[in-house]
Order: structure tokens, then sequence, then C-alpha cells
């Protein structure tokens, strides 16, 4: 790997002229091994290794890679364009279009940016001669510490044996939410956030080994999202859920139907275990929990018609046993016939996806520093 990287580098310095090098560097890249190579993005702000991908018979490389070696932010997004902002670069893609806007000017690439496995990608001549070209690579010396990123964990509920709830004709929440989940972590990171799933395909996992994969890693925020039922199949709306003593009984009862899953699970007598962190970090985790829904609420309030029933206390044992600021989001109720007809929508859902990303990058930009917030809210 390091040797591509190094070939890149000794080619990019013997071509100065951008079409030999094109020419020149992407077959030796393609067909000098059978790994896909790493590649070293120098920007003027950091130095990111990242994979490339092959797609489209030329290299890929994802846009987060790049987003962080040049300090850009996404500022615009509305599921056709994404705008990412420095202080001195704007950069517009549209996925399945090969030109790209750089500061109004209009770039073709060798091929269009494009969504694989989640991520948005441009070829890896944008990185490697297209910005540098413009925005020279500063004096830095040394890769940023590999946990200086934040990290999240969403945490798409059910799956496999536990459908979840089920919506007459057959609409499984553990699949709505998956989809909800895979365009959540795609957003975040071209935001430039590492982002990790509990599952990304239709598997069981336990409460128990969520809130382990989570506590593992040591993720800022552990999002959980869900879709509702209830008995009463007028009952309708979204609302964001933190761990503590139920708010009300319908917050109480929503808990229990969570928690259900629980007697599937080996061994999920230890539930009650305690919770042994010293009372200030658990102030500091419930403070950040109450602001991440507050902020995911709000921008999910924005982008639907459906009720909001806002934020609330509940004793779900995923967010109980996580050791970090942690929340659920159920994203409407699939008892309730237009509800369901929406979450059935994958426009709609991407719509929910949007909101919930922005809420979470809302709460990370407002509070998701202060891991010990212990100041009220
Ligand atoms: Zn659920």
């Amino acid at each position: 790997m390091f040797k591509i990287t190094e070939k890149i580098y000794i080619f990019k310095k013997y071509f100065r002229n951008t079409t030999a090098a094109a020419c020149c560097l992407l077959p030796i890249i393609t067909s000098s091994v059978f790994l896909i190579p790493a590649i070293t993005v120098r920007g003027p702000v950091a130095q990111i290794p990242s994979r490339t991908i092959r797609h489209r018979d030329t290299l890929y490389i994802p846009v987060a890679a790049i987003a962080r070696a040049y300090g850009l932010t996404l500022t615009e997004e509305n599921g056709i364009s994404y705008v990412f902002t420095s202080h001195d670069c704007r950069l517009e893609l549209r996925p399945g279009d090969r030109e790209a806007l750089i500061n109004g000017e209009v770039v073709e690439m060798d091929g269009p940016a494009d969504w694989v496995a989640g991520r948005l990608v441009v070829p890896i001549y944008m990185a490697l001669t297209t910005l540098p070209s413009r925005f020279p690579p500063g004096e830095i010396d040394l890769l940023p510490p590999p946990d200086e990123g934040i990290c999240i964990m969403l945490d798409p509920g059910h799956g496999g044996i536990d459908p979840g709830a089920v919506g007459e004709g057959g609409l499984l929440e553990k699949d709505v939410v998956l989809e909800i989940t895979r365009k959540v972590k795609a957003l975040l990171e071209i935001k430039g956030y590492d982002v990790f799933m509990t599952r990304n395909k239709d598997r069981f996992i336990s409460l128990q080994k969520r809130a382990r994969m989570a506590n593992r890693r040591k993720v800022d925020l552990f999002v959980s999202i869900h879709a509702n039922a209830a008995v009463n199949h007028l009952a309708q709306g979204t609302e964001t859920f933190y761990y503590a003593p139920a708010s009300d009984p319908l917050a109480r009862a929503l808990a229990v139907l969570e928690n259900a899953v629980l007697k599937l699970e080996p061994q999920s007598g230890n539930g009650n275990a305690r919770d042994s962190s010293p009372n200030e970090e658990k102030n500091g985790r419930l403070n950040n929990s109450i602001h991440a829904a507050r902020s995911v609420q709000k921008q999910i309030r924005r982008v639907t018609s459906c009720p909001d029933r806002g934020i609330k206390a509940a004793e779900f044992y995923v967010l109980k046993k996580t050791q970090m600021p942690s929340i659920l989001v159920e994203t409407g109720f699939l008892s309730h016939t237009g509800e369901r007809e929406l979450l059935a929508d994958s426009n709609y859902r991407d719509k929910m996806a949007r909101a919930i990303a922005r809420g979470i990058s809302d709460y990370i930009d407002l509070w998701g520093n202060r891991k010990t917030d212990s100041s009220g809210m």
C-alpha cells in the first residue's frame, strides 16, 4: 500500500503536466496490485490516508477524505447537489454528473460523482491534481491522530428474526429503519465524521451487543433509529428519547415494547447491572443526550407534517447500557395508515434521514466536544 502511495507522488513530482500524469498514473495503480491501493490526500489543512474504490473502470475516492484534507464542510445539500465550503473554496458535486463546480468554475471529471456503498465518491484525479493545483497542500508533516474525529454509532433497530413493528401490508420496521440509517450514515460521512452501524444488513443483534459495540469503539454519540406502533391506530407522530426514568405512561409502555426483544437474547438478566460511572459523568451524559434529542427532533419537526411528540425520557435498555450520550429516534407509526404510507416511500425516508443527520451534526457543532457537560441545559 505504502509503495503505491509513493509511486503516486513520484509520478506527481515528475509529471507536472496534468494530462500526462493522468494517463500514466492510473494504469500503474490499477494493474500492479490485486489490492485496491490506499493514497494520502494532501490538502491545505491535513493529510488524510484514504482507501480508493474501483468504480466505473477508474479509481474513485470518498469525498469525506477530500473534505477533511481541505477543511471543507458540507453546507448545502438537497438530495441532488452537495456543496462543500471552506473559507476559500466552494466545491459543488451532483451525483451522476461528471461536472463539478469549483468556486463557480466548471471542472470536468473522469467520471461522474456517485454513491458507492453509501459513500459519496469522485474520481481520484480530483484529489491528486484538480484540487491541489488550485489549493496547494500546506506544510503539514504529521497525520492527524486517528482519534481526532468525531465517531458516531448508528443503530437501526431490530433485524433478522426480530422484525420490530409490522405495518399493515407487511411493511417491517427493521427494513424501514435500515434504509433510513444507511442514508444518515452516508450524509454524516461526507461531513467528515467516522460513522459505524450496529448492523448494515438484515440480521439479529442483541441489545446488549449493540451497546457493547458502541462502548468498545468509545464513540461520541449513539443514535438508535426505530419506527413506532401502537394498539390505538390513530396514534401518530415522531419523537426522540433519551435514557432516564419514563416521563409518561406511554413512554414507559413504548420502552417495554422496544425492550421486548430481550427475551430473545441469551443471558439478558444482567440488564440490571449497575452503571458504576461517577455521578458527574452520568449527568454530563444525560445533559448531552437531551441536547442531542432536542437537536434531532427539531430538524425532524421541520421536514414532516406528522405531529411532533417532542423529546421524552424512557428506560430503553440499549440507551441504558451505552456509556456515551445516546438517543432513540421514533420516525413515525407503522400502525397509522398515513405515516405507514410515508415511511414506505423512499423520498420520505430520504427526507427523514437528512433531518436526523442535520440534527446530529447540529448537536456535534454545539455540544459534541463537551463530553462532560454538566452545566444543565
Ligand atoms: Zn423499534
